[in-house]
């Protein structure tokens, strides 16, 4: 999960300007990354959890900033599960209510509170549905890359917020996959074009850059693999046909002797058995005169038509 943490950090670091913004992405950190319980009583409960000290300090920032919201933070460790962390930012039941009315996440029903989702005023503007898809990514997102491909998905527990990243990225012309693993909706992306466009959309303009240069390096390692293979493989085939050329001259040597060949062919032959490794075009200028690549060729290929009808005849016993 590497490429998520180098994606996280620079998505905590994006500057918003807007306030409209601000309120769209804590709604999103809110929605993905907070858990909210209500009390009785109109009294609730919330607080943020996080591994990455991150998002943490994000979400502490921009309480700050924009509702004057002081989150007390303190850290988690479960010595069970492989020592895993978790950030936590606490807020008293008075801000709870204060920053989920504020954000529409909570809305006021005959004089009781509930929950509502995600509120369509934070999502109509361009800028907010960034915002919204930053705060979501930074709050239930990670990407990672395997094999030739990279994997972008926001996982939660509540379906209809995997929905509404699904309609924002929708808008952008991006099809995203929803799925079920262990009781989370997740929705995700696989093509990398796509992951490209929502890296950008998210404000991960480096993680982008470093996404283009791994994908452009591996593009130009497959294309020297592939011309390495064919190198390889159009050395092999003429070391295989060398090999049978020298095969060919052995037998008949032993059978007649190289004697036996027309005077034309014995030097193409005794140079072929003291040069096995060299290609047709460098036999060719061993010859004197030197001949072409089609002329050793046609040469070799007498060779070998003498070598089998002499090895025809043994085994028939004519010979
Ligand atoms: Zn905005």
């Amino acid at each position: 999960m590497i490429f998520s943490t180098e994606v996280k950090q620079e998505l905590a670091s994006v500057k918003t300007e807007k306030s409209c913004c601000v309120i769209s992405e804590l709604n999103a950190l809110t929605q993905f990354c907070g858990t909210m319980t209500l009390l009785g009583n109109n009294r609730m409960n919330l607080f943020y959890r996080t591994k990455n000290a991150t998002v943490a300090k994000r979400i502490f920032v921009l309480l700050k900033r924009k509702y004057a919201i002081t989150a007390a933070p303190r850290l988690e460790k479960y010595t069970r599960f492989g020592g895993q962390r978790f950030y936590i930012l606490q807020l008293n039941q008075e801000d709870s209510h204060k920053l989920l009315l504020a954000l529409h996440i909570l809305k006021t029903d005959k004089g009781a509170l509930t929950f509502r989702g995600v509120p369509r005023r934070t999502l109509i503007k361009k800028c907010c549905q960034r915002a919204f898809l930053r705060g979501a990514f930074l709050g239930a997102g990670s990407m990672t890359t395997h094999g030739k491909g990279y994997h972008l998905e926001f996982s939660t527990p509540l379906p209809e917020r995997a929905e509404t990243i699904r309609k924002i990225l929708f808008k952008c012309d991006i099809a995203g996959k929803c799925i079920q693993r262990r009781g989370n909706a997740v929705l995700y992306i696989k093509d990398s074009e796509k992951i490209a466009i929502v890296l950008a959309l998210m404000g991960a303009s480096q993680a982008l850059l470093q996404m283009e240069n791994i994908r452009a390096q591996r593009s130009l390692r497959e294309s020297v693999t592939r011309m390495t293979n064919c190198d390889q493989q159009n050395l092999n085939r003429q070391l295989t046909a060398a090999q049978r050329q020298a095969e060919a001259i052995k037998s008949i040597s032993l059978q007649k002797g190289i004697n036996h060949l027309p005077k034309s062919l014995q030097e193409a032959a005794r140079l072929r058995l003291s040069n096995p490794d060299v290609s047709l075009e460098q036999l060719g200028r061993l010859l004197s005169p030197p001949v072409g690549k089609s002329g050793i060729n046609h040469k070799m290929r007498q060779i070998i038509t003498i070598a089998k009808n002499l090895t025809d005849r043994t085994v028939m016993g004519n010979d």
